[in-house]
C-alpha cells in the first residue's frame, strides 16, 4: 500500500493583514515560485475559484493564477482568444496598461471573502501586461470575464478587495455580515483550510 501524506490548503480570509500588505515584485521564478503556484493552483481548484492571487496563499509576492472559464460563445476579445484556451494559467508582475471608459457592473465573489457577492463596477476591457513562469510576455487587450477577473485579482496585490469598490449604499448593507465574518475569522486566525 501507497501512503501519500495529506497537504493543507490554505485561503486567507477577510481580516487577514496579508490581504492588505502590496505583494512584492518577482524578480526570478525559482522552485520555489513555481511550488507556490502550484499550491495556488490546487488551492484555487479546491475551493472552487476562477482566480487566485499571492496574499490570499498568504503569500506577498506578484503572482496570480487563473482558471477562467469559456468563452461563452459570442465576440471575444484578442486576449480571451489567446488566453483562455490556455487556461490554468499562472502569471507573474502583471501590470495594468490601460482601461477602457467603458465600465459594467457585475456580481462578484472573493475566496477571502467568503458567501458574500456584491456588484462591482469595473472596466469593461483593459489592455495589461505579465510574464508567465517561463518567462514569456503576454500583452493583451481583454474583455468579459478574463478583464473582470484580472483586474480583481491585480487588486489583490495591490491589498484591494472587491468590497472596497463597492457603491457606499451596498457597502453599508454588506457592513454587519463583513463583521462578522471577521470576527468568526480572527477565532481560526483568518485561515480557511482543506487538508487532502
Ligand atoms: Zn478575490
Amino acid at each position: 500500500m501507497f501512503f501519500r501524506p495529506k497537504t493543507k490548503y490554505t485561503v486567507y480570509t477577510y481580516g487577514a493583514e496579508v490581504l492588505r500588505k502590496p505583494a512584492a515584485a518577482i524578480s526570478e521564478v525559482t522552485p520555489e515560485i513555481r511550488e507556490t503556484a502550484a499550491v495556488m493552483f490546487r488551492t484555487m481548484q479546491l475551493f472552487d475559484g476562477i482566480g487566485f492571487a499571492g496574499p490570499q496563499s498568504g503569500v506577498g509576492k506578484r503572482l496570480i493564477t487563473l482558471m477562467v472559464p469559456g468563452p461563452s460563445g459570442g465576440a471575444v476579445s484578442p486576449g480571451e482568444a489567446l488566453l483562455l484556451p490556455r487556461m490554468p494559467l499562472a502569471i507573474i508582475n502583471p501590470e495594468i496598461i490601460a482601461v477602457s471608459d467603458v465600465t459594467d457592473i457585475v456580481e462578484e465573489g472573493c475566496l477571502s471573502i467568503p458567501r458574500i457577492s456584491a456588484p462591482v463596477e469595473r472596466a469593461q476591457f483593459i489592455r495589461f501586461r505579465a510574464l508567465t513562469l517561463d518567462g514569456e510576455a503576454l500583452e493583451c487587450e481583454c474583455g468579459g470575464l478574463l478583464a473582470r477577473c484580472l483586474q480583481h485579482e491585480f487588486d489583490h496585490l495591490n491589498g484591494i478587495l472587491f468590497v472596497d469598490r463597492l457603491a457606499k449604499e451596498v457597502f453599508r448593507d454588506l457592513e454587519p455580515q463583513l463583521q462578522r465574518l471577521q470576527k468568526t475569522g480572527r477565532k481560526k486566525d483568518f485561515k480557511k483550510t482543506l487538508t487532502v
